[in-house]
């Protein structure tokens, strides 16, 4: 009995360990992502520390997406986890979001980028939604490399320095502690216009899911037709009840505003998070007639805030 119980021990550790190492990340990607140099094995041995549900999910899926435009002036570069919106403006460009690391600029978004026609050189402004290090990973990168200015918000710029922020581990076995930070910043503020040449994005602090997370309203045009596109800044629920209110308070606010905008569509830097992925494929086969699926109406965004995230953070609110 007790050689049996031994048994079904080493077999579920062997289980557990060769479980999270199935992941869509290949070991050249590993060992090119990570910024300590550590060998694919110890890359493993961190990653086996994850829960297989992260490791084996989307959120862990570094599978490169084709790099798409989305909207006249809005294109798309990343993996299905996370990913970059660049915005065009008559006066270069805005990128919304920086992905896990300085190498995923190398390998996702300058190659991104020049496929889609659009020269890295013009990125001006690095727009950090939220502190977690999935979405602020290259900025430092694009800050040295390009002289890119990156936006973020005073209490998230405080939280990626701040030794209590929880320390996470990502698809390339970093640290969230490892990944290098902006060297400067400039703040974003509440209901500020994020103003470039042509283009003005609206950007409402909407604390929740970190304590500075920012949410957008940004203006495009889709063959010319002027559309207005919601980005919620940060979806996955905290932890407190406090910060729980918060959301729900920020997200009550961002919808107001955004409905008083006219938003008709609604997108995420997660591309597996709200159909993102099947909207590109529908792109691509879009007729010129057809409308853009990106495009769903104010109706689809309401009942999207409603239904996902109002719920959701209700519902966690009700087990406090
Ligand atoms: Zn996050």
């Amino acid at each position: 009995m007790k050689k049996l119980s031994l048994s079904i021990i080493s077999l579920l550790l062997f289980l557990s360990a060769g479980c999270s190492l199935f992941t869509s990340t290949s070991d050249n990607q590993k060992t090119a992502g990570n910024i300590a140099g550590l060998s694919v094995e110890e890359i493993d041995k961190r990653l086996s520390e994850l829960p297989p549900f992260l490791t084996m999910g989307d959120l862990f899926n570094t599978t490169v997406l084709e790099p798409t435009q989305l909207f006249d002036n809005v294109y798309f570069v990343g993996y299905v986890s996370v990913g970059s919106f660049i915005i065009k403006t008559t006066d270069g460009l805005i990128l919304i979001d920086a992905m896990w690391t300085p190498n995923d600029a190398e390998a996702v978004i300058i190659p991104g980028m020049k496929a889609l026609g659009l020269n890295p050189a013009d990125i001006k402004y690095v727009v950090i939604t939220h502190g977690h290090a999935d979405h602020y990973g290259a900025a430092k990168y694009l800050e040295e490399k390009y002289a890119a200015k990156i936006l973020i918000s005073k209490a998230d710029w405080d939280f990626i320095h701040s030794p209590d922020a929880p320390v996470l581990t990502d698809p390339f076995g970093n640290y969230s502690t490892e990944i290098p930070l902006p060297n400067s910043y400039i703040e974003v503020k509440d209901g500020q216009q994020i103003q470039l040449g042509n283009t003005s994005i609206t950007a409402l602090l909407t604390p929740g899911h970190t304590p500075g997370s920012v949410s957008l309203v940004i203006p495009v045009t889709d063959n010319g037709v002027a559309h207005n596109v919601a980005l919620w800044g940060g979806t996955g629920l905290p932890g407190t009840r406090k910060s729980n209110e918060a959301y729900l308070e920020s997200l009550n606010r961002f919808e107001e505003v955004a409905n008083i905008g006219g938003v008709d569509a609604n997108i995420s830097t997660h591309p597996f998070a709200h159909n993102l992925i099947s909207q590109m494929e529908a792109l691509k086969k879009r007729q010129p007639n057809e409308a853009n699926p990106i495009i769903t109406g104010n109706a689809a965004f309401r009942e999207y805030v409603d239904s996902v995230l109002r719920k959701n953070v209700t519902d966690k609110l009700a087990t406090f």
